[in-house]
């Protein structure tokens, strides 16, 4: 059985929620870091004294955002193992490629790569045993912000046919019961795309109408997100034949229409 220990980067804010879960997986003395998270200084001071008493054998990231990577490729060059993930990003740089299916090794046990895009083209999630490292595929406490709204619900329902007993997020805390917090994240996705599409056949003709009818309320600071999930919610509509809308153009000048 491998053990498996969080340790939290101190980066909270409004995307990261309490900040970025670190995870350190561990079997016969071995050990993977996975999310090393930012570069930040005491955090990695933290995980060095997480490692104590364990052989490292590598450093792997779910993905390539600025809260996840950027600290794994430096950590490595101290640890002197080898960094995993999907591919190149800003700041991240694997020298082994993993793709899904791929297996990485500690002690007796393997975490096993699941390509998730979605989130981003880029994302991974870690299976190992019954535990799912869901990176920011699945977070503890919110929904997630995507990228690719059909992507996302195809890795949601490729999560969901896992079984796993146990996610394990990149952000908030774990989740006990994994399938019936899949299926939320499944029902939301769905409920999100309806929102939008009432909105449209409601009259909303721009994304900032859009957002003003499916977001009411929403704080200042997360208009922005909320514009580029809007965005991303009709290209999926648009591809399903659901509504029209002019692409490439600013906010309050895009047209869309139902169709
Ligand atoms: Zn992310």
């Amino acid at each position: 059985m491998a053990t498996i220990a969080r340790i939290l980067a101190p980066n909270p804010g409004l995307y990261t929620g309490p900040g970025t879960n670190t995870y350190i997986v561990s079997s016969g003395g071995e050990a993977l870091v996975i999310d090393p998270g930012p570069v930040i200084a005491s955090h990695k001071l933290e995980i060095v004294a997480a490692l104590e008493g364990l052989i490292p054998v590598g450093v792997v990231a779910t993905h390539t955002h600025p809260d996840h990577a950027p600290m794994a490729n430096p950590l490595a060059v101290t640890l002197e193992v080898p960094v995993y993930g999907y591919q190149d990003g800003p700041s991240f740089s694997p020298d082994i490629r993993l793709d899904d299916g791929d297996e990485v090794g500690f002690g007796s046990e393997a975490i096993t790569a699941i390509h998730t895009p979605g989130h981003t083209s880029d994302h991974l999630c870690f299976r190992v045993g019954d535990v799912l490292l869901t990176g920011d595929h699945i977070m503890g406490g919110s929904t997630v912000v995507i990228e690719d709204a059909a992507a996302y619900l195809d890795s949601l329902y490729l999560v969901r046919d896992l079984g796993v007993a146990r996610l394990e997020p990149g952000h908030g805390d774990a989740i006990d019961d994994a399938g019936a917090a899949i299926n939320e994240y499944i029902e939301h996705r769905m409920e999100r795309e309806q929102q939008v599409l009432a909105a449209v056949r409601g009259g909303a003709g721009t994304i900032g109408g859009i957002v003003d009818v499916v977001y009411e309320g929403i704080p200042v600071g997360l208009r922005e997100a909320a514009v580029q999930q809007v965005a991303v919610q009709l290209k999926k509509l648009f591809d399903d034949s659901a509504v029209w809308f002019e692409v490439g153009t600013a906010e309050e000048r895009t047209e869309v229409r139902a169709r």
